[in-house]
């Protein structure tokens, strides 16, 4: 560990911190967290801070109510908004039930514990994340709109980019928190914008993109506007995606590399892919979580459709992208920001591995752009469609054994229940569309 209980004590010492927030991560990759004052930090150190589970969606019944919160030492870190003196830290925490059981709705858990498998194999993983989002202006209320003033476009710079000292900014906040930002930029749409996180550790990368989108609202906030992670904002313009991107070492050495091949990857490079090809249908439920999420998942704004790999070309599910340092990563281009990052990265990352461990061995690259294939050209060169809506992921999810206990059954039930009421508290809404397309002709 990098902090002990005293060097944190001392920290908030000699920093005047006067808050602390205990964070946790919900199943549906909610933040949510619970103050505490400094005269409190002893105890929360020593994992004596208790809250009531049972107000969360999904997550105990009455009877399991206390929960306790383990704070992660080395997630301390100040709030740079916030005040600078009496100044607010945070602790990431860790949810455990009263007989100091780890909680087996606890999506941080549930990625340790494939971290913990892949330690076990001898692996360990980086993760460099893509995140794109909309800043969008906030009505006299200080409300959210999807109105944009913003005429940039992918890479330009302001005038254009009207959000270009808010973007600034965010980089700024996130160095200052330790997290390192490898570039940001306006994406292709006007308001879109795009941070790219360098490669990290899985729980680290997690904990960063909780943080990250945080310091994104609110520092966005700050500038009058309003940052969204949703997947498809707005109809007719691209879509955010969260692209995902897994590099794999062995004691240092990088696992995918394997120079005599001719796309420079390694045999387990390949089962990666192919495990996380044969799994991809249940982890969108996962990756991709709202009904939202699958107006993104749609032919023409850069987003995936098919399930297919490629070294050259850009659009597929799976990419081999370029890095600068040489080390093979695989990007999987379907997440989108509305994902919980830490289940997110569990069930790729165990996808994966049961694709190197099964020796799953992934279709022909496809370097032609697919939606110029005929059905029967895709059937041919094996290329299946992502689900088409929330409904049909989830239906994937519950039949995918592996993810399921991977997830744990518990979890599984929980998340399957709350997204299928979703799924069908949609379906029964009469929208905008239908009653333009339909009221006064029929
Ligand atoms: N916005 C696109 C998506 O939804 C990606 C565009 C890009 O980064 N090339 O995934
Ligand atoms: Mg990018
Ligand atoms: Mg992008
Ligand atoms: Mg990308």
């Amino acid at each position: 560990a990098k902090y002990t209980k005293e060097a944190i004590l001392q920290m908030a010492e000699e920093e005047d911190v006067e808050f602390i927030r205990l964070q946790f991560t919900d199943m549906f990759g909610m933040m949510k967290n619970m103050a505490i004052t400094a005269g409190q930090l002893e105890k929360a150190l020593n994992n004596q801070c208790v809250f009531d589970g049972s107000s969360f969606e999904g997550f105990v019944t009455i009877e399991e109510a206390d929960m306790f919160l383990h704070p992660d030492l080395d997630t301390f870190a100040i709030l740079p908004w916030r005040p600078q003196q009496g100044k607010v830290a945070r602790l990431i925490c860790d949810v455990y039930d009263r007989e100091g059981n780890f909680y087996a709705k606890s999506s941080r858990t549930i990625l340790q514990k494939v971290i913990f498998e892949a330690k076990a194999m001898g692996y360990e993983f980086e993760i460099s994340p893509e995140c794109e989002f909309f800043l969008f202006h906030t009505d006299e209320d200080g409300g959210a709109t999807s109105v944009t003033h913003d005429k940039g476009g992918y890479l330009d710079l302001g005038p254009l980019d009207l959000g270009e000292n808010a973007r600034r900014d965010m980089v700024l906040t996130l160095e200052e928190m330790g997290i390192d930002v490898e570039s940001s930029f306006h994406e292709v749409a006007a308001g879109q914008h795009e941070l790219d996180f360098c490669p990290a550790a899985a729980l680290r990368t997690a904990d960063q993109l909780m943080t990250a989108k945080f310091a994104i609202r609110t520092i966005a906030k700050r500038h009058g506007l309003h940052a969204t992670f949703m997947p498809k904002p707005k109809t007719g313009v691209h879509g955010s995606g969260l692209h995902l991107s897994f590099s794999l070492f062995h004691e240092g050495k990088d696992v995918f590399a394997d120079k005599s091949d001719e796309y420079g990857l390694s045999k387990e490079a390949y089962y990666f892919m192919g495990g996380l090809m044969k799994h991809i249908s249940g982890i969108a439920a996962i990756t991709n979580p709202l009904v939202n999420s699958y107006k993104r998942l749609t032919p023409g704004y850069g987003a995936p459709i098919y399930v297919a790999w490629s070294a050259k070309n850009r659009s597929p599910l799976i990419r081999i992208p370029l890095t600068g340092d040489g080390i093979m990563a695989i990007e999987l281009r379907c997440p989108d920001s509305a994902a919980n990052p830490y289940l997110a990265l569990a069930v790729c990352m165990a996808a994966g591995l049961d694709g190197i461990k099964q020796k799953i061995v992934p279709p022909s690259p496809v370097d032609r752009n697919i939606s110029d294939l005929t059905e029967e050209e895709r059937n041919a060169m094996q290329i299946t469609l992502l689900p088409g809506s929330l409904g049909e992921a989830v239906a994937e999810l519950k039949k995918d054994d592996f993810l399921c206990q991977v997830l744990g059954q518990e979890f599984v039930d929980g998340y399957i229940n709350a997204k299928e009421e979703e799924w069908h508290e949609y379906l029964r809404q009469v929208s905008d569309w239908e009653t333009e397309k339909y009221l006064y002709r029929i």
